[in-house]
């Protein structure tokens, strides 16, 4: 019996909606609070009825610290889950801060706009110091870590598939496969088809900006930086077959490196199709990946958020989407003295997420797993005061949940490496 307040209501939110009111024992009420209350007050008028939970709706501004935090003191949440941007991480962890409330995210902090002076000097600086490039990193989230410790609050950060169910599966491999995990790659396979020559299927603006940048891997202690899609395989997915995936920068790496030890090398792949790339460098060089505003017939606008504005809605595409998607890890290292090899994946199937939730399978690959990280918070399987990443908890209830709820894990001891 818990009652939470759901900020954001777009593609992922409307999974994790209906995956809390399928489980009203644990979810008996739910806040959705987004920017747009329309469509809170849509999904309510779809569900009520049909669940137990009980449903109210709010408008907020997320990026307003005063607004999350007097809808906080209105709504008195056990816990708030933040599926709205990265961008707003931090004005709700302090609003949390601020009201005693733990907190919940799928996705770590980067800033709105990357031009701010402020930002880009202690952005610039960690360039330099940790030698990868992204404009999102856990530094932001961590700095966090004593505040919630003296609140006696937990932050669970990056509780989707990737990051979340990856390092839940990286902490059963540690916990239940190897002695010592050597290697660890982590394939995004997306065998889906939306039938449209160019979409993206989560937020197009954070998509475009995480697949453009250059990509990294950490290598014995340190990360090496590639030009972006420079480092290709090809792999034969379970369910899918076979596609091109290339190497990208991710941010479980990034904690992964910390809390897996002896790990000599981390890489994360995602699969891409032809299109998808060509109209992806198209659009870049012509300028509208960029995030600085340029003057337009006397208004401001950022190119990136007016492409965002032209391209379909990733919530629209679950009832064109058919295919799977096959996302997992393979893992290298020792088990008793002896070489040892495991993949574990999931395989999710486009069309059987629609007619579940009404929802393509990338953002209900992301919202099952945010529903199944609150789900631990509120059942006081996953609480210890501070900001924590999923691969930090005890990670067999976790997984358990994902069986139970829609994101059966398998695996295989025997898979193809990646060279
Ligand atoms: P959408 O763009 O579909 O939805 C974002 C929602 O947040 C919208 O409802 C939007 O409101 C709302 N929002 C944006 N800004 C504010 C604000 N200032 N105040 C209040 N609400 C706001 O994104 P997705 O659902 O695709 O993605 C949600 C999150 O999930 C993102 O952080 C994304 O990075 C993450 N993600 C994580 C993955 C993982 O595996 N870990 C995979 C995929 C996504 P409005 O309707 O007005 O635009």
């Amino acid at each position: 019996m818990s009652k939470v307040l759901i900020i954001g209501c777009g593609g992922v939110a409307g999974v994790v909606i209906h995956k809390c009111c399928q489980n009203s024992d644990v979810f008996s009420e739910i806040c959705i609070a987004s920017r747009t209350v329309s469509k809170c007050d849509a999904i309510k008028a779809e569900l009520e009825g049909k669940t137990k939970t009980k449903i109210t709706t709010a408008q907020v501004d997320a990026d307003n610290v005063d607004e999350v935090v007097a809808l906080i003191k209105k709504v008195q949440p056990d816990l708030v889950m933040n599926i709205a941007l990265p961008y707003q991480d931090l004005t709700i962890m302090d609003a949390c801060l601020i009201c005693g409330v733990n907190y919940l995210d799928t996705a770590n902090y980067e800033p709105e706009n990357t031009d701010d002076p402020e930002w880009r000097a202690i952005y610039e600086k960690r360039c330099k110091e940790e030698g990868f490039t992204a404009y999102f990193d856990y530094s932001w989230q961590w700095a966090y870590k004593e505040k919630f410790e003296k609140a006696g609050l937990t932050a669970l950060l990056g509780t989707g598939f990737d990051p979340g169910v990856t390092q839940a599966y990286c902490a059963y491999a540690q916990k239940h496969l190897f002695d010592q995990i050597d290697t660890i790659d982590i394939l995004d396979c997306n065998g889906g088809d939306h039938g449209y020559p160019f979409a993206t299927n989560f937020n197009p603006e954070i998509n475009l900006r995480e697949v453009s940048a250059p990509g990294s891997y950490w290598e014995d202690g340190h990360w090496v930086e590639i030009p972006a899609m420079s480092i290709k395989r090809e792999y034969d997915f379970d369910q899918v077959g076979h596609k091109d995936m290339y190497l990208l920068h991710h941010e479980e790496i990034e904690s992964l490196a910390k809390n897996i030890p002896g790990v000599k090398r981390i890489r994360f792949f995602m699969t891409f199709g032809q299109s998808y790339l060509t109209h992806m460098q198209c659009l870049e060089n012509v300028g509208m990946l960029s995030t600085t505003p340029i003057e337009f017939e006397g208004h401001q606008i950022v190119p990136i958020q007016f492409l965002k504005a032209l391209l379909p809605d990733p919530a629209s595409l679950g009832p064109r989407t058919v295919g799977k998607t096959n996302i997992g890890c393979i893992f290298t290292g020792k088990k008793d003295g002896k070489d040892k090899t495991a993949y574990i994946y999931n395989v999710c199937d486009h069309q059987e997420c629609f007619k579940e939730v009404g929802s393509q399978a990338i953002s209900y690959t992301t919202g099952v797993p945010a529903m199944v990280g609150a789900m631990m918070m509120l059942t006081g399987k996953w609480t210890k005061p501070g900001v924590y990443t999923v691969e930090e908890f005890d990670p067999d209830p976790y997984m358990d949940a994902l069986n139970q709820w829609g994101l059966p894990w398998q695996i295989n001891d025997n898979p193809v490496l990646v060279d």
